[in-house]
């Protein structure tokens, strides 16, 4: 009897495929391990063994598998059964949480394209025949696609050649964002082999008795290696020997010392030494800690709500340690992993090397490192920092998942598919390895504040600061009575403007927030009123003053600025609004003696840019950081003074049913930047309502008032937490095409859940790089039956696919949408 393997392709399809495996490949297959398989005519895919059985397909002849790509499996059963719960409830398919949640490097493809490798080395005597072929042809042709290979070498499955060829760095895979592959290295040092050993090293030394110095560091060099022949670099030889590099070249010339260059351990991230001397906690971090024990014995997740610089960092510490040196792992998740350079420094101070990030930089080979570290349960990754990709990793034994800042809506993804949430998606994780849950946050998301209410999660909190520094003292300036007493400096108030003077002539530092890069979103002609749009996008252009440009914030359309209108020809072009560009050249002319820098994403893009910026700030060599929402997130500066809010409106304006929450959440966390320590920190809000509820609630601190509204409001108009949402959104180049199909299937829906369907409804923004959107919004009360819902919507969709003119609509679910 034949057997079967039901084999999972990284790719959007419903189902999974069968495939026979041949009689020498038996007993090598088990549920997680790779395979490559062909897949239509040509090609080749590398997929996952799901199961094995004994049925032959019925509607289809099944293919051979062609190697077995692992010894291990590289997926456990309870990443499989997360993965399964994802793609259910975020309504995707497995194959795209598959592709999402395995490092690139694992599924090579035919259409992959191959580079050559930092190890490449296409000597003869070294590589097998056909590891020489693809080295050679890589000389000629730089790039080459998995297929290319194939045919090169002649043979149809390259994948377990090549997956071996990465695993020596022989080859490496061209990466969306192609960047380039440095392997940090650091020099070395040791005796040549024929010193080893007790009497040729004393004769060594006999014949060095004439030379003091270099057999100092022969000595030196000894006593570094503990014997054991540790490995010791240079610099430090040199260092401890008080020796000059010269001294050290002579012995390597007399071939008495070599150098070899060892990898840094790319998934260790620096070598501060660890200071696992943990600071006393306050009675109130104290207390929280104990509050938060009590609800893990409980089984809830716990949310801790500590204000800014209530000092939650080192009550997550303490947690760290425990579940650590119980043996287990622990996964602290953050919103976005660029920013949390100050983190991971805190954190490496007190668990040195027992701290890996799980870096969207990480090339290719790194990220598979850290797969195996993890896997294995290895020192190495007892604590795994990492974005909420990190969930795919395969945990051998969590036994806490912390979610920092769990406000914060980038935990969602957006696209592409599964659109999950981390927060959520951490708590179903947490359940399959018996781990506890802390979300954190001093701005917690309705949504769990909701949960604690309704007894779902426990509750800790933390009132007052670290050190019992009094929170910001936040006023609101009103521009419109600015205006009119003619008190404005440019886009600066007369309060905020004496502000930054005082705190600039005290030496302190100054954080302003303006929620908008560029100079100004919009360029208008004064004779005729046109407006400069992209030609892809539903937008106006955003004017860039230092590059001269005209930008899409959409879809990085951009083009030079003329000084004529493109309309009338007339040259009267003027802005309105402004972004942080604009507020940064303002500064430069009202206080030319201060040192200004710039927080966007304009620039932040290179690899180090944020560290730049924050270092310079946090090293005092700049005085005011003009910023977007980058500055909200979690930074512990010492010296800043006062923050100002350019301009609340555009916060309290935006047309979304969360809006206000996330007012609140953002002012919140930008003035928690200020006065961590010592004295009093002075926050200023510029805003045309300063009578409106929630600047009032950011200014008095009232998170609970804030609360009470806005579920108040959601309950009035059924929005989440009161309901579920999911977001059905419609793409096509065609606008007929799309508002078509949109409005049949939401008719369609219509019959089956009434009022519950809002739209179809063009956003805001209907045309993103040509292509129209169309959304209806589903929702769904308490107590719905979640997965009978889905599936109505999922036949609805199988009859639109079945319209031919339907067909080429993209058509995107979004559970839970935010
Ligand atoms: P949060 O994350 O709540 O905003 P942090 O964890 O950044 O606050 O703590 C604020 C500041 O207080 C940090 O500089 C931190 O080092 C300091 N801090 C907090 N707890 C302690 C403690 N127990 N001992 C010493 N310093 C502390
Ligand atoms: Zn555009």
């Amino acid at each position: 009897m034949d057997t079967f393997v039901e084999v999972l392709l990284p790719i959007p399809l419903e189902r999974n495929f069968t495939y026979i495996l041949p009689e020498e490949m038996m007993g090598e297959v088990v549920t997680g391990t790779r395979v490559a398989v062909p897949f239509g005519k040509s090609k080749l895919y590398t997929g996952l063994a799901i199961r094995l059985h004994g049925e032959r397909p019925q509607a289809y002849d099944p293919k051979p598998v062609y190697r077995v790509l692992d010894t291990e499996p590289l997926v456990s059963a309870v990443q499989l059964r997360h993965w399964q719960w994802v793609a259910e409830y975020y309504m995707c398919t497995l194959g795209e949480v598959f592709r999402t949640a395995v490092p690139s490097g694992f599924l090579l493809e035919s259409e992959t394209r191959v580079l050559k490798g930092p190890d490449f080395n296409p000597s003869p005597e070294e590589a097998t025949d056909a590891e020489y072929l693809v080295a050679e042809a890589l000389e000629h042709q730089p790039v080459l696609s998995v297929q290319e290979i194939s045919d090169i070498v002649d043979r149809k499955n390259v994948l377990p050649l090549l997956h071996g060829m990465l695993a020596k760095g022989q080859i490496r895979l061209q990466e969306r964002l192609q960047e380039k592959y440095n392997p940090k290295t650091a020099r070395y040092i040791r005796l040549r082999e024929v010193f080893r050993g007790e009497a040729a090293l004393e004769a060594l030394l006999e014949t060095l008795s004439r030379a003091p110095r270099q057999s100092a560091i022969i000595l030196q060099l000894f006593q570094l290696q503990e014997g054991a022949g540790k490995p010791v670099r240079s610099k430090v030889l040199e260092e401890k020997a008080g020796a000059s590099r010269a001294a050290l070249k002579a012995l390597i010339d007399k071939d008495v010392l070599e150098e070899y260059h060892l990898e840094e351990d790319r998934v260790a991230v620096g070598e501060e030494a660890p200071d696992s001397r943990l600071p006393v906690l306050s009675s109130h971090q104290e207390q929280a800690l104990t509050a938060i024990h009590t609800g893990f014995e409980s089984g809830k997740p716990v949310l801790l709500h500590g204000v800014t610089s209530s000092g939650k960092t080192e009550v997550y510490i303490r947690l760290i340690e425990e579940v650590i040196s119980a043996g287990r792992q622990v996964l602290y998740l953050v919103p976005e992993i660029a920013i949390t350079e100050q983190l991971i420094r805190r954190l490496q101070r007190v668990f040195g090397t027992r701290v890996v990030v799980f870096h969207s930089r990480l090339n290719i080979m790194e990220r598979a490192e850290l797969w195996y570290h993890v896997q294995a349960g290895t020192e190495k990754a007892a604590v795994v920092l990492g974005a909420r990709s990190s969930l795919f990793l395969p945990f051998a034994d969590l036994g806490l998942i912390l979610v920092d800042e769990e406000h914060e809506n980038t935990y969602k993804q957006f696209d592409p598919a599964p659109r999950y949430h981390g927060r959520d998606t951490a708590i179903v994780l947490a359940g399959f390895h018996g781990a506890d849950v802390l979300l954190g946050s001093a701005t917690p998301s309705i949504e769990s504040m909701y949960n604690v209410r309704r007894g779902k999660y426990a509750l800790a909190r933390m009132d007052r600061r670290y050190g019992d520094v009094l929170l910001p003292d936040i006023q609101l300036v009103d521009l419109s009575e600015q205006f009119r007493k003619k008190k404005m400096k440019g886009r600066f108030s007369e309060p905020l403007h004496e502000a930054i003077g005082e705190v600039l002539a005290a030496r302190q530092q100054v954080i302003l927030f303006q929620n908008r890069r560029g100079y100004a979103p919009i360029v208008e002609c004064q004779s005729c009123g046109h407006a400069p749009q992209c030609p892809n996008c539903d937008v106006s252009l955003t004017f860039h003053k230092y590059r001269g440009e005209l930008r899409c914030h959409y879809c990085g359309y951009h083009r030079a600025l003329e000084p004529q209108c493109d309309a009338c020809g007339n040259t009267t072009l003027d802005t309105k609004g402004f972004g942080t560009e604009q507020v940064e050249a303002e500064l430069k002319e009202l206080f030319p003696e201060a040192r200004v820098d710039r927080m966007d994403l304009d620039t932040t893009r290179g690899k180090y840019g944020y560290q730049k910026i924050i270092g310079a700030f946090e090293a005092r060599e700049t005085d005011i950081l003009v910023g977007t929402q980058m500055l909200t997130k979690g930074l512990d500066f010492r010296n800043v003074a006062l923050v100002g809010i350019m301009n609340a409106d555009t916060l309290l304006h935006f047309p979304h049913f969360r809006a206000h929450e996330r007012c609140f959440q953002l002012l919140t966390q930008v003035a928690g930047r200020s006065g961590r320590t010592r004295e009093r920190g002075r926050v200023l809000i510029q805003t045309y309502n300063p009578y409106h509820q929630i600047l009032k609630q950011v200014s008095t601190g009232d998170y609970k008032e804030m609360y009470k509204e806005q579920v108040y409001e959601r309950e009035q108009f059924r929005y989440p937490p009161v309901v579920r949402i999911i977001k059905i959104t419609f793409r096509h180049k065609d606008y007929n095409r799309v508002s078509e199909g949109a409005g049949w299937f939401a008719k369609a829906m219509r019959q089956q859940f009434g009022q519950a369907v809002l739209g179809p409804e063009f956003p805001p923004v209907a045309r993103i790089r040509n292509q129209y959107h169309m959304n209806i919004l589903l929702k769904i009360a308490q107590g719905q039956p979640l997965s009978q819902t889905k599936n109505s919507i999922k036949r609805i969709h199988r009859s639109f696919d079945a319209i031919s003119q339907y067909r080429s609509i993209r058509v995107i679910y979004n559970v839970d949408y935010i």
